[in-house]
């Protein structure tokens, strides 16, 4: 008979490369995503003077490839991403009632950075970048097969005056990303946790109030 507990072991895999942490909060659950093309998963922690968003996305979704860029359309398409992705305050808008300031933004994507597209915004005044060379994993064992997957990690921690006063945040993630599909949120509070799945054309997120 096969093994069932073969396909799970693959599921808890992917899980493992998704855990973050955060701190202060421990009932913290990740939105989960098993790679899947079209999906990504977004957490969103408010605390009072902090607003974090983590996303996790197939590399996929944001430059139609999962290799290290070969063609100069390709490395165009890997820096314009990147590019992007570490504006965070141009893809994630929060509730102005919060007088939240983007403070930091970690990109994780070994092959955005292996196409020099790594952001080197040092100056005084603008948000601290880093970028890992993580995020590439290939899939050889057990079935004969060689699937080449890479997910891309961003986090991104705002200063907020205020920040359990936001109501939303607004994304252009949808319009920006023209391969992105739906997106399962999970946000934490301290007015509550809510979950929801977002579909292209979203560009309001509700938080819990
Ligand atoms: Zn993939």
């Amino acid at each position: 008979m096969p093994n069932k507990a073969v396909r799970l072991k693959k599921t808890v895999l992917y899980a493992l490369t998704l855990l973050f942490a955060l701190p202060g909060l421990t009932t913290f659950a990740h939105a989960g995503n098993p790679h899947t093309h079209g999906q990504a998963a977004l957490n969103i922690a408010l605390d009072t003077e902090t607003l974090t968003l983590n996303l996790v996305s197939p590399l996929d979704n944001l430059t139609g490839f999962e290799h290290a860029p070969r063609t100069p359309e390709q490395h165009a398409r890997a820096r314009q991403a990147a590019e992007l992705l570490q504006n965070a305050d141009q893809l994630f808008i929060p509730d102005p009632g919060a007088g939240c300031t983007l403070d930091s933004v970690d990109l994780e994507s070994a092959i955005l950075v292996s196409s020099g597209a790594q952001g080197d915004q040092t100056a005084a005044g603008t948000p601290s970048t880093h970028v890992k060379d993580t995020g590439q994993h290939t899939h050889t064992s057990g079935h004969g097969t060689h699937d080449t997957h890479a997910d891309v990690e961003l986090t991104a921690t705002f200063l907020c005056e205020n920040a359990s006063a936001a109501h939303f945040i607004d994304t252009t993630l949808f319009e920006s990303f023209k391969r992105l599909q739906t997106m399962s949120v999970q946000i934490a509070s301290p007015h509550g946790q809510s979950g929801l799945t977002l579909k292209r054309g979203t560009q309001r997120i509700a938080l819990p109030e």
